[in-house]
């Protein structure tokens, strides 16, 4: 059994009606997001010292304030010129779902009538927060909920970041991973100034290993291997191409084989790793062949592969792979140095799987039922 809540219109951090609804507040720009080289700006533009974006960035980084005017280190006239034009940008989540398993899965408003899901998963010591990068995703994979709802919008830095910071869990995080809603490595310049605030020292000075990206392979990875010390997860699900193709349309455009060619041009033998993601299809990806022609694939690849049971998803006629078969999946690989896991099924009684609460809240409010989940 599942908890279902709505959380309190007004909070502290924020209220989604002023924000989305008051003129006022509508023409004002987040400063939340922002990056210290945007915060420099901002300074200039209120005629503050540009010493005073780092004074800036600390509060809404480190002290993470609720308002501008609780940054008492600028002059009270200054505050009030800033908070003309600017706002925090902070809002709340609109929706939380917990699970049995402590899993809990928010939904953050992302823009009028959309949102976003964000899922905390505590689990052997660590808190985890997946979060979403776009809404909708242009990518269209066959097993993913999100893909059904076509591309939205990109989330800006400001969207992405709030999930992290306006989370109830907050201050409990350990790491996160970008797997949420939504193609990371199709919004880089959002997703890099969060990720450059997040791992700055004027902003949370997180180590990038607490970090994961993932993608299914984009055209932007070449710039995050480049440009960031994060690790990277990499959707993988079939090591043919035909049968890739068939569950991920971006094989076309994007062959995984071109996929690992990059990535072994970069060291993931140190800090950095890098992990596949295979979801786990009965009858389909989960034969002794598929796992004989992976481990060809990922040869001289330092990696780890996570094997992952399918959550389903309504009208998709594919199905979770028998544990078994699992189990035989992860030996083969790990007999041949590849190491292996599968991965813990989480929030299974929370609609998990990727875009299900997001769905299930545009069908409420457009008023249809929405179709029980499939056992
Ligand atoms: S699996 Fe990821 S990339 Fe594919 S449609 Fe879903 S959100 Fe987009």
């Amino acid at each position: 059994m599942s908890h279902c809540f709505r959380l309190p219109r007004a909070s502290a951090r924020g209220n989604f009606v002023e924000k989305f609804c008051g003129k006022e507040d509508m023409e004002k720009k987040p400063l939340l997001g922002m990056t210290l080289g945007e915060l420099q700006a901002v300074a200039a533009r209120v005629n503050l010292p540009n010493y005073a974006a780092r004074q800036i960035a600390d509060w809404l980084y480190k002290k993470k304030v609720t308002s501008i005017d609780a940054m008492t280190n600028l002059a009270a006239s200054k505050r009030t010129l800033l908070a003309e034009s600017y706002e925090i940008g902070a809002v709340a989540p609109a929706h939380f779902q917990r699970s049995v398993d402590g899993t809990v899965k928010y939904l953050f408003p992302a823009g009028p009538g959309n949102f976003v899901e964000s899922v905390f998963i505590p689990a052997d010591g660590r808190a985890t927060l997946c979060v979403s990068s776009q809404v909708g995703c242009k990518m269209n994979c066959l097993f993913c909920m999100t893909g059904k709802q076509g591309f939205t919008k990109n989330l800006s830095a400001n969207e992405i970041l709030n999930q992290i910071q306006s989370l109830p869990e907050h201050d409990e995080l350990t790491n996160l991973v970008f797997m949420g809603m939504g193609e990371p490595l199709d919004n880089t310049d959002e997703l890099f100034k969060v990720l450059e605030i997040l791992t700055s020292a004027y902003g949370y000075a997180w180590s990038p290993k607490r970090i994961t990206v993932s993608t299914i392979g984009a055209k932007g990875l070449k710039r995050f291997l480049d440009e960031s010390d994060c690790h990277l997860a990499v959707s993988l699900h079939s090591p043919y191409p035909a049968e890739r193709l068939s569950l991920m349309p971006v094989e076309k455009a994007f062959p995984l084989r071109g996929v690992l060619d990059l990535i072994r041009q970069y060291d993931f033998s140190h800090q950095r790793r890098v992990s596949f993601e295979y979801i786990v299809f009965k009858g389909l990806n989960d034969t002794e062949q598929h796992a004989r022609t992976l481990a060809n694939l990922l040869r001289g690849i330092p990696c780890r592969v996570n094997l992952i049971r399918f959550h389903a998803i309504p009208n998709v006629p594919l199905e979770t792979s028998d544990l078994q078969k699992m189990e035989a999946f992860r030996d083969f690989l790990n007999a041949k140095g590849i190491t292996c896991t599968i991965r813990a099924s989480r929030g299974e009684d929370i609609f998990a799987a990727c875009g299900m609460l997001s769905t299930r809240k545009k069908e409420e409010d457009a008023g249809k039922r929405f179709p029980q989940k499939e056992k």
